[in-house]
Formats: structure tokens, C-alpha cells, sequence
């Protein structure tokens, strides 16, 4: 039985632009066949303590407000130095839910640290009526001391996996997607599904 036999339409509970354009990316190549919805509905109140809560959170909010079965993600940036901070607060890190905003602190709290060491998290996460699948992935890498390069969304221009010699908004998006947090986790988690 093929992702698509068992999951036909799935929703994917994010409301971030940037997300729904990489995990399609990510997931149409995977399942084949498989419809995959926006989510217009209200967002959940994120108060999980992991990214996995979070994610289930979302999807859970999505699966209840549409009746499809509900891909969502919770993802963040965990540095080193700041143990793990921000972590699951990524996206209000700075408190004013700007990505600019959010790497002016993170630069700033990095100033004096020659400790440059973080890692992306993604945790991504399918719910249904009867059942519920995960998948957990990190993105090893540094921090930068200044931003650098042109694309990506949130904390790229500041982050430079690890064996590369640029930004990670310096990489293409197949680029990324190949070796990313999200692209891993969801690879897992599209396994699962039967892909
Ligand atoms: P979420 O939408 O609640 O999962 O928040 C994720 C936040 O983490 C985003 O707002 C970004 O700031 C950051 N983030 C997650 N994944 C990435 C990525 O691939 N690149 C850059 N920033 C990311």
C-alpha cells in the first residue's frame, strides 16, 4: 500500500510561508499522488516543552479543525554556548516575532563566544484519527559572526553547517533540503507513511 492509498489529502499545519514552500520540496517527490492542503485555520497555543510537543500540538489543532490526517513541524535553533537557547523559542526569541529582530540577539548574545557550535532541530510529526508518527532531526553546524548570503528564512544567513564554507541562505534550496534538518526528518517520517 502506497502513501497515497492510505493518506490521499494530508494537511500541513503551518501557517509560515517559508515552511509550507520547503516542505513541499521536500514531501511531492516522496508522495506521489498525495494531495497536500494549506492550513487556514487558528493556530494553536505552542506550549509544549520539546519540539516533538510542539509538533504534535500543531498537528493535532490542524487534524481536529479539518478532519485530514495533519503533517506539521516544530523546528529551532539549539546553540551550544547559550545552553541550547533559543531552542524551542526560536521564533519569538527577541519577543517581536521578526527574523531580523531574532539574529540581532543571537549575534549579540554571541558576541564574546568563540564556542560557535549549534545545531537546527526539526521535529516532524503526522496525525490521524487512529495513529501518530514521528521523526526527529538535527542540522550540526556554527554560529556566524555576521550574516551572509541571500536566501533561506529565520536563522540561515547566521548558520554554517558543518563541512561548509558558507551560509546555509547561501545554499540552494535543493542544497539545503538534501542535508537539513527538515529534509532529513521528513525523508524519515514519508518513510513511514509508506513512501
Ligand atoms: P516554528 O515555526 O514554531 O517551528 O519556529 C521555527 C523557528 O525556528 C523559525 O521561525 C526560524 O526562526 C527557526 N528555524 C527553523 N528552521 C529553520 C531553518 O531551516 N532555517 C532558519 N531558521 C529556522
Amino acid at each position: 500500500m502506497t502513501a497515497a492509498d492510505r493518506f490521499p489529502r494530508i494537511v500541513l499545519a503551518t501557517g509560515n510561508a517559508h515552511k509550507v514552500a520547503e516542505l513541499r520540496a521536500i514531501l511531492e517527490p516522496l508522495l506521489p499522488g498525495v494531495e497536500l492542503v494549506p492550513y487556514g485555520g487558528p493556530s494553536p497555543v505552542e506550549d509544549g516543552s520539546t519540539f516533538l510537543e510542539n509538533a504534535m500540538i500543531k498537528a493535532r489543532a490542524a487534524h481536529e479543525a479539518t478532519g485530514l490526517p495533519a503533517l506539521a513541524d516544530d523546528s529551532g535553533i539549539a546553540v551550544t554556548a547559550l545552553g541550547g537557547a533559543p531552542g524551542i523559542h526560536s521564533a519569538r526569541y527577541a519577543g517581536t516575532g521578526r527574523d531580523d529582530d531574532n539574529r540581532t540577539l543571537l549575534l549579540a548574545r554571541m558576541a564574546e563566544e568563540t564556542d560557535r557550535r549549534a545545531h537546527f532541530v526539526c521535529a516532524a510529526v503526522l496525525v490521524t484519527d487512529a495513529e501518530s508518527f514521528e521523526a526527529v532531526a538535527e542540522w550540526p553546524g556554527e554560529v556566524l559572526t555576521a550574516p551572509a548570503g541571500e536566501g533561506g528564512f529565520g536563522y540561515d544567513p547566521l548558520f554554517q553547517p558543518a563541512g561548509e564554507h558558507r551560509s546555509a541562505a547561501a545554499m540552494t534550496a535543493e542544497e539545503k533540503n538534501a542535508i537539513s534538518h527538515r529534509g532529513t526528518a521528513f525523508r524519515a517520517l514519508a518513510e513511514q507513511l509508506g513512501a
